[in-house]
């Protein structure tokens, strides 16, 4: 497989816009030690910084590259850090330093699939939140406000906030609640502002003018969210009570089962587990890893398992082998995607 460097990796070169008349040398290769794979190395003609195929490539640094596939099933699969660690034979670290690596990944090359289908698109789009916690279920509890396209199921965002201390009912309970205030702050709504986040990534990539449906729960805040969000644009708001039967024939329906899924299928979001999150920043990259072999690697269904969520949606029109969606860094990935 030839390879050809598209741009200068270097972001503070002239060069690092891809160009066809991007100018570097050969300077020679050298065998991967980890899995024997020969690398080119090349030097940027305007720069004069080096670099190598592996720069472009998303295992850049990482040791261990034949066990990557199989944590990033782990991830998406409900297992434990720990147990993917003892069942591949490896270290807990070596599991633990993919997470924000991958879940930035997703971030950014699901941002780069949505710029790249701007503005052509409509839909009916639901958003709900799920609750969870880092670290204590009651004294630091988290929001996951998750917002798709209802007949798709794709996952337009996600984001996570912090929510207050529950009501604390022992004494003890009440001396820890006071000791966690003093060492860090008071932990507020937030939210409001991860919704609005949710909100504004539709916004983004809508299509500009038309009608939008939206639906959601009862919650308050949810049409001032709108409101400030959208402004005057015309918003189809359809309400359902959170308590109303959950069949398949509720609105909800989609945002629940959705729900029920990341649940079912990101080990930190499983009820009554020891394998919670224990700090927000590492959820929100797990839930990136998850949302994006959702929508880009996942078929909709069992019964559509060929065609992904972002296929029906038309945000991209090729279903991505987890193989090819861990290949390449996200800023060179869909450029390089057939190489
Ligand atoms: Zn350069």
């Amino acid at each position: 497989m030839s390879f050809t460097p598209p741009s200068c990796p270097n972001p503070a070169c002239a060069a690092s816009n891809p160009s066809a008349t991007f100018d570097f040398v050969h300077i020679g290769s050298y065998a991967r030690k980890c899995d024997g794979r020969v690398v080119q190395r090349y030097r940027c003609s305007t720069c004069d910084r080096g670099f190598s195929d592996q720069t472009f490539r998303l295992d850049y640094r990482l040791r261990r590259p034949e066990l990557d596939q199989r944590i990033y099933e782990a991830f998406v699969s409900k297992v434990s850090h720990r147990q993917t660690a003892r069942i591949l034979h490896t270290k807990r670290r070596t599991v633990e330093r993919r997470i924000a690596r991958w879940g930035e990944h997703g971030r950014l090359l699901h941002a780069l699939l949505l710029a790249a289908s701007k503005a052509r698109h409509t839909g009916s789009f639901s958003l709900d939140e799920a609750e969870t916690f880092e670290t204590d279920r009651r004294l630091c509890p988290l929001t996951v406000p998750v917002l798709i396209e209802r007949e798709t199921r794709f996952v337009l965002h996600v984001e996570s906030a912090p929510l207050p201390a529950r009501k604390v009912g022992t004494p003890a309970l009440r001396q820890r609640k006071l000791e966690r205030e003093k060492a860090n702050d008071r932990r507020r709504n937030g939210s409001r502002a991860a919704v609005k986040a949710c909100f504004e990534a539709l916004k983004a990539w809508a299509i500009e003018s038309g009608a939008l449906e939206i639906v959601t729960d009862k919650k308050r805040t949810y049409p001032a969210v709108l409101r400030e969000v959208f402004g005057k644009r015309e918003l189809r708001h359809a309400v359902t009570s959170s308590k109303a039967v959950r069949d398949t024939r509720n609105p909800l329906f989609a945002i629940n089962h959705t729900l029920a899924m990341l649940r079912d299928g990101v080990s930190r979001l499983v009820r009554r587990t020891w394998a919670h999150a224990k700090t927000r920043a590492r959820l929100l990259h797990h839930l990136w890893i998850y949302v994006a072999w959702r929508n880009y690697v996942r078929g909709v269904s069992n019964i559509r398992k060929h065609e992904t969520p972002a296929m029906a949606l038309g945000v991209d029109p090729e279903r991505w082998t987890l193989a090819a969606w861990m290949r390449w860094r996200a800023p060179w990935a869909l450029l390089l995607r057939n190489q």
